[in-house]
């Protein structure tokens, strides 16, 4: 009997998608004459709270504008909208690849910015730039996770190919370290 009930209740990902579409209402695209298109919240969003879904308009083996990195090598076309998202070092959301959710790293006020740290998911940027986003801490140069120190990555939330990525970087790191203090005591 309540298998029955269950066949004909949402599943988790379908009333999922339906809540975010909900909040899609909180996010507004703003054109600049510069042609460079900006994402704010059109509401108070709160930390953590789920904006949207990810959405998946394409899976891609190379980096453009419009794909973010959810595996060592995948890209997935993120679509139009969320693709404005500029980078801060200081980001108001993330995207999260594993759950696909963009979600707030802290409570954001309306009419603020949406920017998400672009490192948390690019290991090794198509179109590397020069940061000027006036955060404490600022990084300047944004061309991808491959090109931070770990400690610096460590104070972001990175999703889980970052830090995979991460790790083997460091593990091989370690290894040609060991292997150069072994050549030195060997002289
Ligand atoms: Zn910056």
């Amino acid at each position: 009997m309540s298998q029955d009930t269950n066949k004909y209740s949402p599943s988790f990902a379908f009333s999922l998608s339906m809540k975010a579409l909900l909040h899609t209402s909180a996010v507004a695209s703003f054109l600049a004459i510069d042609g460079n298109r900006s994402l704010f919240a059109s509401r108070p969003i709160k930390a953590g709270q789920v904006i949207d879904v990810l959405p998946l308009v394409s899976v891609q083996d190379k980096p453009t504008r419009f794909t973010v990195q959810t595996g060592a090598e995948q890209h997935i076309d993120i679509g139009e909208m969320w693709a404005c998202g500029n980078h801060s070092c200081s980001p108001s959301i993330l995207f999260d690849t594993t759950r696909m959710l963009v979600t707030a790293t802290r409570d954001i006020k309306e009419g603020e910015e949406l920017t998400f740290f672009y490192p948390s998911t690019e290991w090794d940027m198509a179109e590397p730039f020069l940061c000027h986003c006036g955060a404490d801490g600022c990084l300047q140069h944004i061309s991808g996770a491959r090109y931070l120190q770990t400690p610096v990555l460590m104070r972001y939330f990175l999703n889980e190919h970052i830090l995979a990525m991460v790790s083997a970087r460091d593990a091989q790191d370690m290894e040609s370290l060991a292997m150069h203090e072994g050549e030195e005591l060997g002289r």
